[in-house]
């Protein structure tokens, strides 16, 4: 079983030919609504690998928090929401003809969420599950969890992603870390992923890996001497966009299913080369169907 504690939201995309200039209204090409959020899209890429899976997460009492739940139960067979009385979340994506992007989002219920405080997690997570964190929630409503999950012999992954320097959970807490280039560089100040790896296990994970996009990732940890890189398939890639949700929400799942690490690990990569191939972010994850041809190789 899968527990994945993050936000969900609305991300509403606008493609334009240009940016406007400050004070200026341009009208898009073309917009959409869609499902987002790192925890929800982490939940739904693990539930279509065939684990149980649960998403915790945080909504507002407003219409598009009923409209974010009506999504995530098209998905997701458990749902916990904790509803408080703030706007939902929520970001605006524009995109200009070039493939550059503005993005601004409003995280009032992320922020206000406490899931150990204020929800049933803690007696629910048992010994052989697994827990999913990411970077949107406050470091210490994090570190909660992730303690808590320590505490019933749980497993952790925690993506570290995005990254909030003023508050960032606690690396030590983690059985899984798993964070992008631009991230280990950030976090470590190593332009050598290897070195950054090695500096990331410092701080505590058991196993760390780095995603490195078209090269696959590398792999520290679980008793290996050194650093491993394990490649990604070669494919033509289209929209990069939450190929790193894929990739965590996948681990997780074949990590529940009962894989070995790095076969979790090359499932994952395999899954990840697919959303790559697609646009969007969640419209691109692979689906049941192709999971499970994945798990057959
Ligand atoms: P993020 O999406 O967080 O920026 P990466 O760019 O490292 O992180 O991508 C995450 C994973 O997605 C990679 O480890 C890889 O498995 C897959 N991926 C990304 N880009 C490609 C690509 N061009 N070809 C194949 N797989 C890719």
């Amino acid at each position: 079983h899968v527990h994945v504690v993050g936000n969900a939201c609305i991300d509403t995309t606008f493609r334009l030919g240009r940016f406007p200039a400050a004070g200026e209204t341009l009208n898009a090409t073309a917009y959409a609504d869609g499902l987002g959020g790192k925890g929800a899209n982490q939940a739904v890429a693990a539930a279509r690998t065939g684990a149980a899976v649960t998403l915790w997460t945080a909504l507002g009492k407003d219409p598009l928090g009923a409209w974010i739940r009506s999504q995530l139960d098209m998905e997701l067979s458990d749902v916990q929401v904790s509803e408080f009385d703030l706007p939902s979340d929520r970001s605006t994506i524009v995109i200009d003809a070039g493939g550059e992007n503005f993005i601004v989002s409003g995280v009032a219920c992320s922020e206000a969420f406490d899931p150990i405080a204020q929800t049933a997690l803690a007696r629910r997570i048992t010994p052989g599950e697994i827990l999913v964190c990411q970077g949107n929630l406050r470091g210490a409503a994090t570190n909660a969890c992730l303690r808590a999950a320590r505490k019933n012999g749980t497993r952790t992954i925690l993506n570290a992603s995005p990254i909030d320097e003023a508050a960032l959970p606690d690396f030590g807490l983690a059985d899984m870390l798993v964070v992008n280039q631009s991230e280990a560089k950030a976090l470590t100040g190593q332009m050598d992923m290897a070195a950054a790896a090695g500096a990331l296990a410092a701080k505590g994970a058991a196993t760390v890996a780095i995603t490195l996009g078209a090269e696959g990732c590398l792999v520290l940890g679980h008793g290996q001497a050194g650093a491993l890189c394990l490649p990604a398939p070669h494919v033509k890639a289209l929209d990069t966009s939450g190929a790193g949700d894929v990739f965590c929400g996948c681990l997780a799942g074949g990590l529940a299913r009962g894989m070995p690490i790095t076969s979790g690990l090359k499932f994952a990569l395999a899954a990840a080369a697919i959303s790559v191939t697609r646009p969007g972010t969640l419209l691109s994850c692979p689906s049941a169907s192709e999971m499970a041809a994945l798990v057959d190789q």
